[in-house]
């Protein structure tokens, strides 16, 4: 059961709307089995190569063979050929999910290349190459940071300290181009504590439900899934979202939860992925059965929730979850006249700026690639552009390997170049590993759309 104890119990409800009628429909590859058997998604691919010439790490790496060879054609070679192994170019794919999203067909790329490299890190990766080390250290992340919070002070000086990051590139291949990202002095979940949790939270939405002319026992209640980088990072986002959610009558609870599990993903560490998708699937289907719905502010961590969980989980509840999640915006826009709130809103001191705004490539596979500049182009005091559709290239991880960095640099080039064409010199953008390489490519400051959301409704 989910610990929501400092609440008291929740009032009796109706049964929350699941979106706004487009229901999540996951991809259902190997109908009949546990086991991972790809064979029936491959039928569908006709060899369009879309999906090739949309593989933003195709176009910098001639030696990747693309997302048709690592998902349709690969798995036609496992049909046909009992002692087929998993080709290790697997390793190569950013799991940015482009693919995803341009295939006319609907053949399931991403979920073929997460079971592929599933397979691969399983029976073919040593476990005692520096790579898999490599990779386990960066796909646990938040262990990392975990440990970092106790003493972010020391972790901060240490993590960016020269000789440091030099032996970490020399000896593991984690690359010191990038600046390591800061720990807050407070972790989200230390402030939310402070803050009286929920049961703070429910006073303050009833205080803001009366102030707004609504019914005080409105059924208004979200489950904030802050992922690890808003939780030890970032709390600014975390705590702009439960403003913004509370200004406009939500009760906020935080449950227990462990990471999303894409950088998990995108290394293959599926047992890894599994494990934190136990905890946060049984967290969020307890609250989904009260009447909760799962919001998160990073578009990753939606997207883990929304599709990934159900395309290669089989746990109690996932499809329940997936169904009421929400990415945190485009929550307040079913819900809530968020345009008509914004179009009388206006923005002052530093956050009344130009921004350059880039759609995360996993805000595209949720089709919220539009939502911040079509929102905030009417918000009085700021401006914003949309940088256009290419890929930020860090995707998560990848971009801090170090054979893969300058890589990762070339496919961010685009972004890059537009950020710096178009007005002010501040960025926005959903996903925090995308704010680190727009940072890094430009030097500018990286907003995320609910600090500004915060700014312009938070009284
Ligand atoms: S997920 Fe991204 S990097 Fe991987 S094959 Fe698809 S488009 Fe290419
Ligand atoms: S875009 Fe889809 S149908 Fe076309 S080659 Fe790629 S997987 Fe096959």
């Amino acid at each position: 059961m989910v610990d929501v104890s400092d609440a008291e119990s929740p009032p009796d409800f109706d049964p929350v709307e699941p979106n706004a009628g487009e229901e999540f429909d996951p991809v259902d590859v190997f109908p009949d089995s546990t086991e991972f058997d790809l064979r029936p998604g491959s039928d569908s691919c006709y060899k369009c190569s879309t999906c090739d010439t949309n593989c933003p790490v195709a176009e910098v790496d001639d030696d990747f063979p693309g997302p048709k060879f690592q998902g349709p054609e690969q798995w036609r070679l496992k049909q046909n050929e009992d002692d087929y192994r998993v080709d290790d170019s697997v390793m190569d794919c950013s799991n940015c999910m482009r693919c995803d999203n341009a295939c006319p067909s609907g053949v399931p790329l991403s979920q073929m290349h997460n079971t592929a490299r599933g397979e691969y890190v399983a029976e073919e990766m040593s476990k005692t190459s520096v790579e898999y080390w490599r990779n386990r250290v960066l796909a646990n992340y938040r262990t990392s940071a975990w440990l970092a919070s106790k003493v972010p002070s020391v972790a901060n000086f240490a993590m960016n300290f020269g000789p440091a990051r030099w032996l970490m590139e020399k000896t593991m291949g984690i690359t010191a181009e990038y600046e390591f990202p800061g720990f807050a002095a407070e972790t989200f979940r230390d402030w939310w504590a402070r803050e009286g949790a929920a049961a703070g939270s429910r006073e303050r939405a009833r205080e803001a439900r009366e102030r707004r002319g609504e019914d005080v026992d409105a059924d208004k209640r979200v489950a904030y899934f802050h992922g690890c980088y808003s939780n030890y990072n970032t709390p600014e986002v975390g705590k702009a979202m439960v403003r913004v959610f509370e200004q406009f009558g939500y009760e906020v609870v935080v449950p227990e939860q462990g990471c999303s599990g894409t950088p998990m993903f995108a290394n293959g560490m599926l047992p890894d992925a599994r494990r934190h998708a136990e905890v946060n699937v049984s967290s969020m289907s307890d609250l989904v059965d009260q009447g909760y719905d799962a919001i998160a502010s990073c578009t990753s961590c939606s997207m883990a929730l929304r599709q990934e969980y159900p395309e290669l989980f089989d746990i109690e509840g996932i499809e329940d979850v997936a169904a009421h999640t929400f990415e945190s915006v485009e929550y307040l826009r079913i819900h809530e006249d968020l345009r008509g709130e914004i179009a009388e809103a206006d923005v002052d001191g530093d956050l009344a700026a130009e921004f350059a705004y880039h759609a995360p490539c996993h805000a595209r596979n949720q089709g919220l690639e539009r939502q911040s500049v079509e929102l905030f182009r009417d918000l009085d005091g700021v401006g914003i552009e949309d940088v256009g559709d290419s890929c930020s290239g860090i995707s998560g991880t990848y971009g801090w390997k170090e054979e893969k960095h300058e890589k990762s640099m070339e496919i961010g080039e685009e972004m890059f170049e537009h950020m710096e064409a178009a007005e002010g010199t501040t960025g926005m953008t959903e996903c925090p590993t995308c704010a680190m390489q727009m940072e890094h490519g430009t030097g500018y400051e990286i907003r995320h759309p609910l600090e500004l959301l915060e700014a312009a409704l938070v009284d």
